[in-house]
């Protein structure tokens, strides 16, 4: 199953995706994780991407194409994938399905978190002291909710008028209990195998 974890900064994409990607038995591949990691390292692609993330801004499409890409092609990637802040341009999701398309895959599943902004705002600047990240201040969620409504929002009408299954979980409350409505919902439509 090729699944996207669909949600505004600071819903708890990564988390949710991380635990459900383990219980699906299939690989996470969060864009974000994989830029830190580039930035961390003080790659080419690091460096150009680090003042771009600190902003609040989205990394050139190409660049995240590419990187994605090269973890699509990794032989774990057979049974599936959960995407995690990938796609998140119109642009984006219309090269992800052509890559998918040349592998006989598409999007089976969106799972979409709602969390009201308020919330989001309490969440990232606890982040902040607790984490660390750099692009974890109030400027830098007040430009990435302007980015998310505005270039990352259409890629869930685009999956909707492609007609893809789209899960929309309420975000707010246990983190375990969200777990649980994201594999109610996945259980429900018969994305997973088990009892509705
Ligand atoms: P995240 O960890 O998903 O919140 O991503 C952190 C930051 O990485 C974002 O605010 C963007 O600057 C950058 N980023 C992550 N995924 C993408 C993407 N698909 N396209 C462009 N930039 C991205």
């Amino acid at each position: 199953m090729i699944a996207l974890m669909f949600g505004p900064p600071g819903s708890g994409k990564g988390t949710q995706a991380s635990r459900v990607a383990v219980l699906l038995g299939i690989p996470h591949i969060a864009a974000g994780d994989m830029l830190r990691d580039e930035v961390a390292h003080d790659t080419a692609l690091g460096h150009e991407a680090k003042p771009i993330m600190d902003a609040g801004g989205l990394v050139p499409d190409d660049l995240v194409v590419r990187m994605i890409e090269s973890s699509l092609n990794q032989p774990d990637a057979g049974k599936g994938v959960l995407l995690d802040g990938f796609p998140r341009t119109v642009p984006q999701a219309i090269t992800l399905d052509a890559m998918l398309a040349r592998l006989n895959e598409k999007v089976d599943e969106v799972i979409s978190l709602e969390v009201p902004d308020d919330e989001l705002k309490t969440r990232i600047l606890k982040r902040a002291t607790t984490e660390g990240r750099s692009d974890d201040t109030a400027e830098g969620l007040a430009q990435r909710l302007v980015v998310y409504r505005q270039e990352t929002a259409p890629v869930l009408e685009h999956y909707s008028a492609a007609g893809t299954r789209i899960d929309a979980i309420n975000g707010v409350g246990d983190i375990d209990a969200i777990t649980d409505r994201i594999m109610e919902a996945l259980r429900q439509n018969g994305a997973v195998a088990g009892t509705a």
